[in-house]
């Protein structure tokens, strides 16, 4: 069982691989993790790049994995199977919003452009106080090491404060980053999901 009150973590990351196995070391890494810690994972629900890997590995360490795909990415992102939950959306931000309901931290691996975005819209509903799950960035080998240093110039530059740029927490391992999920506990007041 959990030791936090967190039971369902959702992972953002590539629909590609990236260069090198170790990234897919580390979705494995991660999916196993969160098997391991009694939680249920909320991804994407493709079967391709990080995003496959992460959710194979948590579902066959028997995590109970939830899919949420926009119907039109349906066949270009192969759906996964083996998934305890599949929803199928009208659209990429019913797809986005859905994803925030079902959960109750997020965890950023690497990933592209996608993956960029959906890491700060959850950082902007942050800021906008519409909810307080906690955002871990995995910062395995300085991947993200550049848009932190973004974020740092924003907040230098006065675009944005050191509270906002704290609401992202870094961890550098899969281990790290589920130790940090480990000792939050689930928000019990209600996000301002209306206003998303
Ligand atoms: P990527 O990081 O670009 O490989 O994409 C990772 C995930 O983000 C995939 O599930 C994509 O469907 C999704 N995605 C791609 N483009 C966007 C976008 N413009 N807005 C939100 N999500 C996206």
């Amino acid at each position: 069982m959990p030791n936090s009150s967190i039971k369902s973590v959702c992972v953002y990351c590539g629909s590609r691989m990236g260069k090198g196995k170790e990234y897919e070391n580390l979705a494995h890494d991660l999916g196993e993790r969160i098997a391991d810690a009694g939680m249920n994972l909320v991804y994407g629900a493709g079967s391709i790049g990080l995003m496959g890997v992460v959710a194979r590995a948590a579902r066959d360490a028997g995590a109970d994995v939830i899919g949420i795909i926009p119907e039109h990415l349906d066949a270009v992102e192969i759906t996964q199977d083996g998934l305890a939950e599949l929803h199928v959306t009208r659209n990429m931000h019913e797809r986005k919003k859905m994803m925030f309901d079902r959960s109750d931290a997020f965890i950023v691996l690497p990933g592209g452009l996608g993956t960029l975005d959906e890491t700060f819209e959850i950082m902007t509903w942050a800021q906008l106080s519409l909810h307080k799950k906690p955002i871990i960035l995995l910062n395995h080998k300085g991947y993200w090491s550049p848009l932190l240093e973004l974020v740092e110039n924003v907040v230098r530059e006065g675009f944005a404060s050191e509270a906002n740029a704290s609401l992202l927490q870094v961890a550098e391992t899969a281990e790290e980053a589920m130790d940090l999920l480990k000792q939050s506990e689930a928000q019990t007041e209600p996000s301002n999901s209306e206003l998303m």
